[in-house]
């Protein structure tokens, strides 16, 4: 397959997703398909040549391991079923800002809030995709503080702390914004912010930046280094916040997307998670399929390690915002279901109460 296609490799629409993903052994058989196109290619043995056990699993002939499709991928282990997954994954992927863990909670009627978390942190962590390309052409760069409390924010919504983040934009002629990248960083010092451009930037662009020293030494680094100056920005009468337009740009879009999406309930150990999110669907804005989307992510999802629920954690519980927390994690229904039968022909409407 060199390149998928809608309506064949990925669903098109809605209506195409519910066709297709009636079952969840509809969903395993897609899953089993975007992880081995050309059929199972065994983990530990590299053979393609296999046997189907009786409870699905399936045994490399050559060496008689036994896997399944979805160990060894963030869905290893899972107790929830895969439609529950796989129409997380359509409104994570479809819905233009996202979905924060409530309203897939709400949607999914999936029993509590930490499952509904857990199952976003999980899509997030498959987004960045190792030896991913480097921006490149003319990139702006400038660290911002992001998260914590947003002044003229009444009743203190956003807790938090701010964190300093680091943000490349790709810049295109007149005022076009190509792609970005979005890093928490240690401090604004040169030990913090050239490793921000050397892992993001690809040598020979052309990095702009403000007059802050933290940037001087890009030039040794491999890159045309355009600085521009505050004070020189007032002096032509320029507005001096208007120096790198593309960076503002972009970080008032991610910070509108926290505060909007997600409330800005952001944990400080979670930002990066949360900015990876936003990086994804931003480079993204401009794909003509969302459903293309969708394949990517569970493609993503496929060839990455299981992801268990204390690294999404990190140390730290969710808070609990469900109106009635559970006391445990609770495991959703399968989107399953039987013909419904028309319910609304089985019974008279009741006008008296
Ligand atoms: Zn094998």
């Amino acid at each position: 397959m060199t390149r998928p296609r809608g309506g064949r490799h990925y669903p098109r629409s809605v209506g195409e997703f519910q066709a297709w993903f009636r079952t969840d052994a509809d969903c395993l058989d897609y899953l089993e398909w975007v992880r081995w196109p050309h059929g199972f290619v065994c983990p530990v043995c590299g053979l393609s040549s296999s046997w189907r056990l009786g409870d699905g699993r399936i045994m490399c002939a050559a060496c008689g391991h036994r896997t399944s499709v979805t160990a060894g991928t963030i869905f290893d282990r899972t107790r929830t079923p895969l439609t529950v997954w796989f129409t997380a994954c359509w409104l994570f992927t479809t819905a233009k800002d996202g979905v924060s863990a409530l309203s897939l909670q709400r949607a999914l009627e999936i029993g509590s809030y930490q499952t509904a978390w857990a199952m976003l942190g999980r899509l997030r962590s498959v987004l960045v995709r190792p030896g991913r390309d480097r921006l490149a052409g003319t990139v702006e760069v400038d660290e911002t503080y992001i998260g914590g409390d947003e002044p003229g924010l009444r009743g203190g919504r956003a807790r938090g702390k701010k964190v300093l983040t680091g943000i490349a934009v790709e810049v295109t002629e007149p005022k076009g914004i190509g792609r970005c990248r979005m890093a928490l960083l240690a401090d604004g010092s040169s030990a913090s912010l050239h490793p921000f451009v050397t892992g993001h930037v690809e040598p020979g662009a052309t990095v702009i930046t403000d007059a802050w020293m933290g940037y001087h030494g890009l030039a040794g680094l491999g890159y045309a280094h355009q600085r521009r100056s505050q004070r020189a920005a007032r002096a032509r009468g320029d507005d001096p916040g208007e120096l790198l337009p593309a960076v503002h740009r972009v970080a008032s879009l991610a910070k509108r997307w926290l505060l909007s999406t997600h409330q800005g309930s952001v944990e400080e150990a979670h930002l990066q998670s949360y900015l990876d999110e936003f990086v994804f669907r931003f480079n993204r804005r401009r794909s003509a399929s969302r459903g293309l989307v969708f394949y990517r992510v569970l493609e993503l999802a496929a060839g990455h390690g299981p992801v268990r629920y204390h690294n999404i954690v990190a140390g730290k519980r969710p808070r609990t915002i469900s109106p009635a927390p559970p006391a445990a994690r609770g495991h959703p229904p399968s989107l399953q279901r039987p013909p419904a039968e028309r319910p609304w022909r089985a019974t008279d409407l009741d006008y008296s109460g």
